[in-house]
This record gives structure tokens, sequence and C-alpha cells, in this order.
């Protein structure tokens, strides 16, 4: 992002994410690459809606704020700016694909939740039928979403020993 802004370097930025933690190391990171103009919302857009409700001012975040926990987003206005992956119709509901090999975090509307049983694809939905033994076995050879499934992607396991196998990577090409 650096690269692209590089002749912009006297404008204006302003960094905003969720709880003002990211665009703190992304502010600092700009500020040491030269940007002389930049700006952050602190606290992020949760301190953001939680001043403008306590001060009642005009609220100019439309739609929700995607936020890690299990709510996945708080409702900052009523505006809906985001659409079913699946349908196209508005909707700003996210969700993880209830096949667990998947997990796809992706926009569902409540008529596509139905007619998926909250997965992504029907593939998906049709796996989630088979007995759990033939899944995990299957599991193993599938693509879902396009990808094939990364086990442990989303959690600790595989994701430390990805970092490794880029390190060692690394280390070699030295
Ligand atoms: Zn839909
Ligand atoms: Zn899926």
């Amino acid at each position: 992002m650096a690269d692209l802004l590089a002749d912009q370097k006297d404008k204006k930025i302003v960094m905003y994410c969720t709880g003002g933690i990211r665009c703190e190391k992304a502010s600092a990171y700009l500020k040491y690459r030269g940007f002389r103009n930049v700006f952050q919302l602190e606290g992020g857009i949760i301190e953001y809606a939680r001043q403008v409700q306590a001060n009642q001012l005009q609220n100019k975040f439309l739609g929700k704020n995607f936020v890690f926990d299990e709510r996945l987003g708080e409702r900052i206005s009523d505006v809906v700016i985001a659409h079913c992956h699946q349908c196209g119709a508005p909707c700003d509901d996210h969700t993880n694909c209830a096949n667990t090999f998947c997990h796809l975090l992706f926009i569902q509307c409540t008529e596509c939740r139905d007619k998926y049983e909250g997965c992504c694809s029907e593939q998906c939905r049709d796996f989630n039928y088979l007995p759990e033994d033939l899944r995990r076995e299957r599991a193993k050879m599938e693509q879902f979403n396009g990808s094939r499934f990364r086990h442990g992607h989303f959690k600790g396991g595989g994701r430390i020993n990805c970092s490794l196998t880029t390190h060692r990577r690394h280390a070699s090409q030295r």
C-alpha cells in the first residue's frame, strides 16, 4: 500500500478499523515510510459508535461493523450495504459454513440459510449428511469453496506448521 501511495505523501490519510489496534500499527508503518499526514480513528468503529450514541452525533458509518467474536458483526446503522453471497439479496449477516471441514466465513440470507442448511454450497450441505467417519475420510480429498480443505486453518496447528515451512524456505534461500 505504501508503494501504491508513494507519490501522495503529503495527502491526508485517515485509517480506521474495528477496534483501533490494526490501524494503529498500519499508521505507524505509513509514518515510518514518510507519510506526513496520517490520522487514525482512536478506538476504531466500536468507540466511534459509542461516542455517536453517547453524544447524539450524526452517525456517518453505514451498515455493520465486523467483529471477531461469535456475533460476527455489530449493527451501527440500519443501512444494509452488503449482499448474500449465494443469491445476491441485500444482507449483511456473516456466518461460518455449517460443514466444519469447510467453515468458510461468508454472508448468507435467511432464505439461503434454510435452503443450504447453513452451508456455503450444495456440496457442503450434502457432505454434512454423510456419517462422521466417512466425512473425516473424504475431507482429506475433497475440495470445498474452491480450495482444498486446509486442515487447521482456523485453529492454531496448521498455521504454526505453515510459518515453520516458510521460515525453513527463507533460511535455505540465504
Ligand atoms: Zn441468499
Ligand atoms: Zn462450505
